[in-house]
């Protein structure tokens, strides 16, 4: 790590400044590029908790100037899902961010990202389409539409994402590679509570009773991760366990739960290298995702 950088992060005595419009954004991003500085975008919808704080660390540490965008994004929720009621905490955001040296806080309305004559977005196929792809239509165009929005705007060098939306990362790849956007992606591990929760802004729906049902979450991925240390090269198999643990959880209804090629998100029936398990499932009004890289030990 670079020790200027932590210096930065250890002594925070400015607060970031909070821009409303694409407008300011790019006023605030030019300054800094006039300055020689890197850029580094963390793209959010709010709600932190310390995986997003995580990202923000992350970009801290590696960037010189860092942005992070908050805005919970229409286009990527489907009919009936939680727009409305998604959790919004500027304030709470900004006391979780106050000892990092964050530059801009970009909070745009949605006016200002879907001005209503609009008729663009992004468009996807391939490894859009399994898992979320197909139980949420339309989320990742959503998705891939606001982050090329906010690359345009911020201009980022380096733009940070979490592992814990790992098929989203997958998408974000594409399309950058697709349409030649010039910007590393850097993927951050997973923050998980410590009894192996992921945290998520849902979580916050979740009652007691259904947050200790949520677990069955990460246990099954923490089995896969055994079975497969274990040498079990069967992926239907490996599904099958897993799968045994969710039946056991009144609560829980599973949208899925695989081993998937990490690349391409094509099922895995016998293993031989790295493979994703992922889940997710809906736990009273909360829908959540979790996800694990497993690799084989050498035969
Ligand atoms: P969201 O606000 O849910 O859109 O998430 C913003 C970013 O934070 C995304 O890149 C997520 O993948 C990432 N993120 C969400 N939860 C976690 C977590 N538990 N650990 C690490 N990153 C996360």
């Amino acid at each position: 790590m670079n020790p200027s950088r932590t210096a930065k992060i250890a002594d925070v005595t400015t607060a970031p400044v909070i821009v409303q419009t694409g407008d300011e954004l790019r006023s605030h991003v030019a300054a800094a590029r006039r300055a020689g500085k890197s850029i580094g975008l963390v793209p959010t919808m709010g709600a932190f908790h310390q995986g997003h704080v995580s990202l923000v660390e992350a970009s801290c540490r590696e960037c010189d100037f860092t942005v992070v965008t908050i805005f919970v994004n229409p286009t990527q929720f489907g009919p009936g899902e939680d727009y409305g009621s998604y959790p919004r905490s500027l304030d709470g955001d900004l006391a979780a961010m106050r000892h990092l040296p964050v530059d801009v806080v970009f909070t745009p309305s949605r006016e200002e990202m879907y001005p209503a004559d609009h008729v663009t977005r992004v468009e996807l196929s391939g490894v859009a389409l399994p898992l979320e792809g197909a139980h949420r239509p339309g989320h990742f165009s959503g998705v891939a539409t606001i982050v090329l929005k906010l690359f345009n705007l911020a201009t980022p060098d380096v733009a940070f994402f979490g592992q814990k939306d790992y098929q989203q990362t997958c998408v974000v790849r594409r399309m950058v590679e697709d349409l030649n956007v010039p910007v590393e992606i850097r993927v951050c591990p997973i923050v998980r509570e410590a009894d192996g929760l992921a945290l998520s802004s849902r979580n916050a729906y979740l009652s007691e009773s259904e947050r200790r049902q949520a677990l069955v979450l990460s246990r099954s991925l923490k089995l896969a991760e055994e079975l497969v240390r274990d040498g079990h090269k069967s992926g239907p198999e490996i599904v099958a366990r897993m799968k045994e643990l969710f039946a056991a959880e009144p609560d829980v209804a599973a949208d899925y739960v695989v081993l998937v090629e990490p690349d391409t998100l094509a099922d895995v029936d016998s293993i031989s290298g790295p493979v994703l398990a992922a889940v997710a499932a809906k736990v009273g009004k909360a829908r959540l995702i979790d996800n694990r890289l497993l690799t084989p030990t050498e035969d």
